[in-house]
């Protein structure tokens, strides 16, 4: 499916500048347009694939270029002082061409966290195509500031999007590795996995004939009914060898060698998409009790087949309990591997959402209890003990 993205503040306008750059390397054809936003000049001029007048700084008045330093509120209200700054980079986008809006943004930060949903809110209000968010949860090593900031931003970014796709920031972190290093690959892992699920929906020239094509229909109707999703994939190398067999084998059929292949191509299948649920989640969550799913097998057209997927497919309704669960192809001709994609939309049984959530709270009452403490002992130190100076005015 196309898509406009828009990334807000650092991590949100790195991720985008990924996604520019996957889409080119894939020729995938799902960014529309990318636009970044930032009150920190310094990020939007690190950037290298987002195009220069796609870049906008906001809150320049405020805080001069500098950025917000984790204030999230502040983020929030200088968005919504400049929000029609950022309305001119989005009026040189062709929406007619769009089938929907992705705002992408760390929401352990300031910028993004409070700038996304107040962004999220406004696109919302002006145009008819569904606004998607896509969050980045803080690992829990970042501090009670940024636990605070993401809690009170999740709370706010899924009211005002039509659904709200959580990466988790925690469960994908390596000890041992420089956070700059850490972020390369866990945005590399971001945009693999959310560049082939919107990739289903956009065959373009070079795509294939497929047996049952997943379309954005059918992601824009998992996703909608609103709430929070999460992303589960798992892929193997295959011989790509596009000459042989595949589609047109097993339409004419019949042969032992033919039928050993489709056997083996439906039983990796069906591992595969074992593998991508059980596996690690961009949120981690139960799976049980998601509203609705959407598999997505990708891969040399020879290597899917309606067998597997259809196996797959039921799996994943039974391990849902969700009567909802979509599924189809999305034939990559020369990709070296199969991979399945497992969207989970509607989930409730989220733990390390209760655990953010408890976190902030008690940051934030450290936070009131640190404020009124550090009150009463400037007080102490400015004043004398029995009053006897007088300030001059
Ligand atoms: P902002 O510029 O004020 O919006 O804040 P940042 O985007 O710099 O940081 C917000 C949060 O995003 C941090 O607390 C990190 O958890 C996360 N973060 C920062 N940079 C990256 C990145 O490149 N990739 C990912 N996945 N997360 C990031």
């Amino acid at each position: 499916m196309k898509l406009a993205m828009i990334g807000f503040g650092q991590a949100g306008g790195k991720i985008v500048d990924k996604f520019v750059e996957y889409d080119k390397r894939h020729d995938s054809g799902i960014v529309r347009a990318a636009v970044a936003v930032n009150t920190a000049k310094a990020d939007l001029m690190g950037l290298e694939h987002i195009p220069k007048d796609q870049r906008v700084l906001i809150g320049q008045s405020r805080v001069k270029g500098h950025g917000v330093g984790a204030d999230n509120e502040l983020g929030a209200e200088v968005a919504e002082e400049d929000i029609d700054e950022v309305q001119g980079a989005i009026d040189s986008i062709p929406v007619h061409e769009i089938d929907a809006f992705l705002v992408v943004a760390g929401l352990g930060g300031g910028t993004g966290s409070g700038g996304s949903p107040v962004l999220a809110k406004h696109l919302q209000r002006i145009y008819t195509e569904p606004v998607y968010g896509l969050g980045v949860l803080p690992g829990s090593d970042e501090g009670g500031i940024y636990t605070l900031n993401a809690a009170r931003s999740f709370q706010t970014f899924v009211r005002e999007v039509d659904n709200l796709l959580v990466f988790d920031n925690d469960a994908w972190r390596k000890t041992g590795e420089s956070v700059q290093g850490g972020y390369d690959e866990i945005n590399e892992e971001i945009v693999t996995r959310f560049g082939v699920l919107f990739g289903a929906g956009e065959i373009g020239q070079g795509g294939e004939v497929a047996e049952s094509v997943v379309d954005s229909s059918e992601i824009i109707n998992t996703l909608a009914g609103g709430g929070v999703s999460t992303v589960g994939y798992a892929s193997e190398s295959v011989e790509n060898d596009s000459s042989g067999g595949g589609l047109l084998s097993r339409i004419t059929g019949g042969n032992e060698e033919t039928e050993l292949d489709t056997a083996h191509t439906t039983n990796r299948i069906t591992s595969l998409v074992r593998k991508a649920a059980l596996g690690r989640l961009t949120l981690p969550c139960e799976i049980e009790g998601a509203e609705r799913a959407l598999l997505v097998m990708a891969g040399p057209s020879q290597h899917l087949n309606r067998k597997g997927i259809e196996r797959g497919r039921k799996w994943i309704e039974e391990q849902t309990g969700s009567m909802e669960v979509r599924g189809g192809d999305y034939p990559i001709r020369d990709s070296g591997k199969v991979a399945s994609v497992i969207l989970l939309s509607g989930v409730t049984n989220v733990p390390r959402i209760k655990e953010l959530q408890q976190v902030a709270i008690e940051a934030q009452e450290n936070i009131d209890d640190i404020r009124e403490e550090s009150e009463d002992n400037l007080e102490n130190l400015v004043n004398d003990d029995e009053d006897e100076l007088e300030s001059l005015f």
